[in-house]
């Protein structure tokens, strides 16, 4: 697996390059926006750690040319600024997941794994499996040993995301972009479609649990470890 990683701050870039090694990845540093977007469009790379504050080309035009590009490359958006507009730009310009700086390094790792890991397996099979769980695209169908059921569209959606991003916190504004798109929906819908969902894991007899983070979001986890 390949990283790239694009970080002005060069002690930060070396620090994560490091880090990732350590972690069994080949990981390469660029330390501008314009020639992150060249490595980033060589199609070598399986996941992508850009700044949002860089010279030459920021890290949202970074990203918003990668997608018109047609690029599929899994971003994590790294950004200094905490401030609701930046996350609701970041993720509407096509970035998978976002960190606020300053993070955890194992904060860091766990996010570059589920996207590396998100990618081929929902493309080539159709079916997701975390835990005792397993989800299949078609049919919408949640399995649990013998136990199945199937799932609207809107809980698969959100099924879909949360075991693509299991083990990490996704925000209810993260959900609510990502599943109802910008205009629809809001924060209550999200949380209706949580209760669904947990009834049903609660229905399956699953060990897989939906964690409500306190000030944070939700996180999708197996019930022994945590
Ligand atoms: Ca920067």
């Amino acid at each position: 697996m390949r990283v790239l990683i694009v970080e002005d701050e060069k002690r930060l870039a070396e620090t994560l390059k490091d880090m990732l090694e350590m972690d069994g990845y080949t990981a390469d540093t660029r330390y501008d926006g314009e020639s992150g977007l060249d490595e980033a469009l060589s199609g070598i790379y399986d996941v992508c750690i850009l700044d949002v504050m860089l010279p030459k080309i920021d890290g949202f035009t970074v990203l918003k040319r990668l997608r018109e590009a047609k690029s599929g490359l899994p971003v994590l958006l790294l950004t200094a600024r905490s401030e609701v507009s930046d996350r609701v730009r970041g993720l509407d310009s096509g970035a998978d997941y976002y960190l606020t700086k300053p993070f955890e390094p194992k904060e860091l790792l766990a996010c570059v794994r589920a996207l590396t890991r998100r990618q081929p397996e929902l493309r080539e099979t159709g079916v997701i499996e975390y835990g005792d769980l397993t989800l299949e695209k078609s049919g919408f169908a949640l399995r649990c040993g013998e136990r199945s059921l199937r799932l609207s569209k809107k809980e698969y959606d959100l099924m879909e995301l949360l075991m693509l991003n299991r083990e990490l916190v996704l925000t209810k504004e993260n959900i609510l972009l990502k599943i109802w798109g910008y205009e629809s929906g809001d924060e209550n819908s999200v949380e209706v479609y949580i209760s669904f969902l947990r009834r049903k894991l609660s229905h399956l007899r699953s060990a897989v649990r939906i964690r409500t983070i306190r000030m944070a979001g939700y996180r999708l986890e197996k019930a022994a470890e945590s």
